[in-house]
């Protein structure tokens, strides 16, 4: 083995994720998203975990050809729809499922002379102000697509901005996208992770969860275990190097951790260079041989510092859990003022990743 650096993938706990879903939705289809490869969990063996997926969502038209190829045979949807007129044929000819959420796309769809019609998701815009139609031209826009001899089938489709805040929730959205479809007899997919957990009303067709997937909470204030969920992702590495401190004695760049009193620390092989986040301030939590204790100092590129002074038996080769099982991605990411999402998908190519 070379450098201890590790990420440990767990099928069965992406297995278990989709199921605890499935059952909080049970008249519902369910998209496993697998945009920016699988969270970071490696798209490829996030399909092999999930044959039972319903369906898969994901961004880009290549990877999603590579599903195809690979035969995957569920529907896979590009959730920001394509890019080009080629990508429009490619998406026609390898049976991908397609949002549309501007005119542009709509014009190719109305113009294109493509191999086969292709599925199609309006995308409606209903307050998160990012991709979409305006809500009210809903009606509109339907009436256009199914014009086209290139559309085969029309879902409506609209994403939340604050389904995981319990102040504010999905209220206004949703009275204008209901508002805005009304009258449509077309399937719809509404809900993300955290509004599959909290908002049965808006399950409708499709739900649309990605972050629980990988046993991570899309909330601020409750835990993925409390959920129900499993993590994914392990990070883990050793200790590669130990020091006694005595009082005063900083420690790493910018010497921003002095010790108080004679301490023991250890050195980790993980730095911001594996994707653990350089803001995780002293006092992050991390695993060291089972034991809860804290990083201490500033993250290198490389290396960060861990404090021993409760884990006298740990040494040289003593492993180290970044995040994973014994540590929620969650706590980390919390320290470090991002979210889970962010940690799980900045996991460095230099890191070898493995399946459980
Ligand atoms: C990323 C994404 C999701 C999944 O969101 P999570 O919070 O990870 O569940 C669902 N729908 C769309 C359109 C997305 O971009």
């Amino acid at each position: 083995m070379s450098r201890p650096i590790q990420v440990l993938i767990d099928p069965a706990a992406i297995a278990h994720n989709y199921r605890r879903m499935k059952a909080l939705a049970p008249k519902a289809k369910v998209y496993a998203v697998t945009k920016a490869d699988g969270y970071g969990h490696g798209l490829a063996r996030v399909v092999a975990a999930l044959p039972e997926a319903d369906g898969f969502a994901l961004l880009e038209v290549d990877w999603a050809i590579g599903l195809r190829e690979a035969g995957v045979t569920q529907p896979i949807l590009l959730l920001e729809g394509v890019f080009s007129a080629d990508e429009m044929r490619l998406a026609s000819h390898h049976a991908l499922t397609v949002a549309v959420h501007e005119e542009r796309a709509l014009a190719w769809l109305e113009t294109l002379v493509l191999p086969k019609p292709l599925d199609v998701y309006v995308k409606l815009n209903t307050g998160m102000n990012r991709l979409g139609f305006v809500a009210d031209t809903a009606a509109a826009v339907v009436a256009r697509l199914q014009a086209c001899a290139n559309v085969a089938s029309i879902t409506l489709m609209t994403h939340f901005a604050t389904a995981d805040d319990p102040d504010r929730g999905i209220a206004m959205q949703l009275a204008r996208f209901d508002a805005a479809v009304a009258g449509l007899d077309l399937p719809m997919t509404l809900a993300n992770s955290a509004a599959t957990f909290d908002f049965p009303d808006v399950h409708r067709d499709w739900v649309r969860p990605g972050v629980a997937l990988y046993g991570a909470t899309p909330f601020a204030h409750r835990s993925a275990a409390s959920l129900g969920l499993i993590a994914a992702m392990s990070l883990q590495s050793e200790i590669i190097g130990v020091q006694m401190l005595q009082a005063g004695d900083a420690v790493g760049y910018a010497a921003a951790f002095t010790a108080p009193e004679p301490m023991r620390i250890g050195i980790v092989a993980c730095g911001y260079a594996d994707g653990y986040p350089r803001h995780a301030p002293t006092g992050t939590p991390i695993l060291v041989g089972g034991v809860r204790t804290r990083l201490l100092g500033r993250v290198s590129m490389d290396m960060l510092a861990v404090d021993l002074s409760d884990v006298p038996q740990a040494q040289i080769g003593t492993p180290v859990e970044l995040w994973g099982k014994g540590l929620p991605i969650d706590e980390v990411a919390a320290a470090a003022g991002t979210i889970g999402y962010e940690l799980m998908c900045a996991i460095a190519p230099r890191v070898q990743v493995k399946t459980l």
